[in-house]
């Protein structure tokens, strides 16, 4: 693939920041990085311009002076963090250059044809998938997790300009508060154990738990587990509507493969699943399958992996 001359990344935490950064060295000759929060954290391209920090201050305050810049300097492509901020700013960027964004984006190519960017979405509740086509002087494009794997080198440190700008009037801060951090990372996860309803209760946790560290996997969800049941926190579920994963192992026990949970994993390297109905869903998208009542085979596939 030929490069681009100039891909920017605007994102805000350190793990999304890498991975679009791998993207942006992948897919530009030179890369810059729009950042606001920790001035020590300003780091992850080529160029980084430094707009101020986030305290007392709300992230769209900023957007006008982002706009402003993209604006003069005419990347080809802005790769957006896709979250609620950066999916505003996605939008506005691409309301002053005069192009449409492509948001929610999974993956990524050249148009061979046309010169554009072409990204593919998830539409339907994960039931289908849209392909699109951006091109313009710059190319806006809102990335989800899991797009770009993450680079092996640390990115470069960059050379950081501050801007500083004054914060746009408009929106003023009312209450910051800090979220708590999660207590699991599934889109960086090797290897997932997913519990779907069929687990029964919450009691035969136990032995999932016993099950996925004999594997040294982390614990995923369906979101009936997380929403209805409660059995699992939310930041656990899989799916259109939660997280989606990538991980080289997905082991789906007590699922039943409907396609708005599938969407959320079907990336994994192999997927695996147990389940006692012989014609569940999940039969139909699995490598390898087990027709088996998971509270009798989790025990004993713990023990053999616990001895090799
Ligand atoms: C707009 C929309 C968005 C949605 N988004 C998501 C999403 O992001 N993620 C998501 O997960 N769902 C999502 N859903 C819900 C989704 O459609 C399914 O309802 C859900 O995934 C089913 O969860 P489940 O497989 O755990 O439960 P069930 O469908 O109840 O399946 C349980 C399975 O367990 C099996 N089973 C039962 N007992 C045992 C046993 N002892 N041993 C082995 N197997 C057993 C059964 O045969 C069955 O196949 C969404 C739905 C809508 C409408």
């Amino acid at each position: 693939m030929k490069k681009l001359k100039s891909v920017w990344i605007i994102a805000g935490g350190a793990e999304r920041i890498a991975e679009l950064s791998a993207g942006a060295a992948a897919w530009g000759e030179e890369t810059a990085l729009i950042y606001a929060g920790d001035r020590e954290k300003a780091a992850g391209a080529g160029t980084v311009y430094y707009l101020g920090p986030l305290t007392g201050v709300s992230y769209l305050s900023y957007i006008p002076a982002i706009v402003a810049l993209v604006r003069e300097k005419q990347p080809e492509l802005v790769l957006v963090e896709s979250s609620c901020d950066g999916r505003l700013t996605a939008a506005a960027i691409a309301a002053a250059v005069g192009v449409s964004a492509l948001t929610d984006i999974d993956s990524l190519e050249a148009d061979a044809d046309g010169g554009g960017i072409v990204g593919r979405r998830m539409i339907y509740g994960g039931a289908a998938w849209k392909t699109e086509r951006v091109s313009g002087p710059t190319a806006v494009v809102c990335v989800g997790a899991g797009v770009f794997p993450p680079g092996e080198t640390a990115p470069p440190p960059g050379e950081v300009i501050e801007l500083r700008p004054e914060a746009a009037p408009g929106t003023r801060l009312l209450e910051q508060q800090k979220k708590p951090a999660p207590n699991v990372n599934l889109p960086a996860a090797g290897r997932i154990v997913g519990v779907g309803r069929g687990l029964g209760t919450a009691d035969n946790l136990g032995a999932v738990r016993a099950f996925a560290a004999a594997l040294g996997a982390e614990i995923g969800c369906s979101r009936p587990v997380a929403e209805e049941e409660r059995w699992l926190p939310k930041e656990r579920y899989i799916g259109v509507s939660g997280v989606i994963a990538t991980p080289e192992v997905y082991i789906a026990c007590g699922v039943s493969g409907q396609v708005q949970h599938m969407a959320g994993i079907d990336r994994a390297g192999v997927i695996a699943a147990v389940n006692k109905d012989k014609n569940a869903p999940v039969f139909r998208q699995c490598d390898y399958g087990l027709v088996a009542d998971l509270n009798a085979v989790l025990p004993r596939l713990t023990e053999l992996f616990n001895r090799a």
